[in-house]
């Protein structure tokens, strides 16, 4: 918008018209005091302004413009018909105008000039919107950087009051902060505390998460700088996405008197499995010779209380075996012997076997899914346990329903055996840890006999084939149990 300052009127029309007629926005006024209020009151890109005027003369309008500091930067034009003398042209510069215009003004020149000025007004406008969206940008990322170094200094501050070793590192692995409990393991604050010759390497471990960005977590046996002996530590680094980048925050948890109460406790229940086993064996066989010997009539109470130990001893035997296992599983010992076998087979002589332990139950058992001909590789009598277990918890968890279903599918490369019932099911929340050792849903744990061992000991046996194991249940509905198998044997077992 230009402002056009003349006191007389026609000046005032023919300026207007013409720069009208090139498309400018054009305001006017007819005294020095309107004009000062104008421009208070709009921004103008230029002012037009005769200098002779009654009351304020241009000069005057002029040095008040330039006094305020929304407007000391607008271009004037002077316009006289009278002042064409040398010294008041230099005032008219010196009181802020950029340029001086002697009346009769020639219209062309005029046009030349005002296109300048306004072109020079917007390129101005352009730079200093530039230059305030560059110092909010500067003033923002300072304030980011602020309230982060405050949110890095709380980080360590927290780090320092636990009772862990605790670092930070970059995503390249360079160890950028260690709280004081580092340096009872390590002098350098870049290196790791040693780890045991046996163990994986952290810096090797590390490197891998941090490629995947995925958390680290792994047990690692350290030591003390002073001190010659390793103790168990969980080592766990998890990673902060901060400015679109991965820091990562690392702890070391002291397991080491965790992991000796372990140690000991599958001492003993190997120990005692062991010693249990014997005695075991010889009730089981001298039950079997009392049998034979008394030869007594099925129907007679006597016979039944026979058939009662028999079958309490059988329990008593899968469950030692089943401890005895775990051991083994814990000592890296269960033995899987592989070769190439019928999986419909195993599946048939598996559900014999439950069918007949499970004569008293009017639940009928349905075999579902053609795999005839399905030759898979495993260890057959370890799969059957498997199946035998899956089964055994369908006739336990769903006692008292019709069917439970032993399913098969098989798909590209693997196949799928699965076992559905329609019991109490398990919550949802519950149903990644019915896997672990020991595990037992607690609000049904007090219904049903159980240790918490035999899934622990499924999963274990399917990780040794390679395979996948696990659960779909909704809660009061049922529960279907699976394991998968690769079919891509090794080309030496064909
Ligand atoms: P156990 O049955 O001896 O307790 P398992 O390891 O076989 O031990 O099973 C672990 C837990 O999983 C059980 O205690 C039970 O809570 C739950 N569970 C297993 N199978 C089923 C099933 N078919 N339906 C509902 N819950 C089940």
């Amino acid at each position: 918008m230009i402002l056009i300052v003349d006191d007389n009127p026609d000046n005032i029309y023919s300026l207007q018209k013409l720069l009208e007629s090139k498309n400018f926005k054009v305001h006017a006024a007819q005294s020095g005091e309107e004009a000062l209020k104008k421009i208070l009151k709009y921004n103008y890109a230029l002012i037009i302004l005769d200098v002779q005027m009654p009351d304020m003369d241009g000069f005057e309008v002029a040095e008040n413009i330039a006094g305020f500091s929304k407007t000391k930067e607008t271009p004037i034009i002077f316009l006289s018909a009278v002042n064409t003398d040398k010294r008041f042209i230099t005032k008219g510069y010196d009181s802020g105008g950029l340029d001086y215009v002697t009346k009769p003004v020639d219209p062309d020149i005029l046009m030349l000039k005002v296109k300048t000025f306004y072109r020079l007004y917007e390129q101005t406008q352009a730079l200093k919107d530039i230059q305030q969206t560059l110092e909010r940008e500067v003033e923002r990322r300072k304030e980011a950087q602020k309230e982060l170094r405050s949110k890095v200094d709380y980080l360590h501050t927290l780090l320092e009051s636990l009772p862990q070793i605790a670092f930070t590192c970059d995503n390249r692995g360079n160890i950028d902060f260690v709280n004081g409990r580092w340096f009872q393991f390590s002098d350098n604050e870049c290196i790791f505390p040693q780890t045991h010759p046996d163990d994986r390497s952290i810096a090797a471990e590390l490197q891998e998460s941090l490629e995947s960005g995925k958390p680290l977590e792994m047990e690692v046996r350290i030591k003390k700088r002073d001190e010659t002996v390793y103790s168990y530590q969980l080592l766990r680094v998890w990673p902060i996405l901060e400015n679109g980048e991965n820091n990562w925050v690392g702890t070391f948890t002291d397991i080491d008197s965790q992991k000796k109460a372990e140690k000991e406790k599958d001492e003993f229940l190997s120990i005692a499995s062991h010693e249990l086993k014997t005695p075991l064996t010889s009730i089981k066989a001298y039950m079997q010779l009392l049998d034979r010997k008394l030869n007594l009539d099925k129907a007679c109470a006597e016979a039944k209380y026979v058939d009662r130990v028999q079958d309490q001893v059988e329990k008593l035997n899968s469950l030692i075996t089943d401890l005895l296992d775990i051991s083994k599983i814990d000592n890296g010992k269960l033995i899987i012997n592989k070769k190439m076998f019928s999986l419909e087979r195993m599946i048939q002589s598996a559900i014999d076997s439950i069918v007949q332990t499970h004569d008293q139950s009017n639940m009928i058992l349905l075999r579902q899914g053609d795999i005839s001909n399905l030759m898979v590789y495993g260890d057959e009598i370890r799969l059957e346990q498997v199946l035998v277990n899956f089964l055994t918890n369908a006739y336990k968890y769903a006692a008292g329903t019709e069917k439970i279903i032993v399913d098969c599918n098989v798909m590209d490369d693997f196949v799928k055996v699965s076992v559905v019932d329609f019991g109490i099911g398990i919550p949802e929340s519950k149903q990644s840890e019915v896997f672990d050792k020991f595990y037992r849903v607690e609000e049904t744990s007090f219904d049903f006999q159980g240790l918490g061992i035999g899934l622990y000991i499924c999963s274990e046996i399917i990780r040794s084939h390679q395979g996948t194991i696990g659960v779909e249940s909704s809660e009061g509905k049922g529960a279907t149990f699976y394991f998968t198998l690769p079919l891509n044997i090794p080309t030496d077992a064909k």
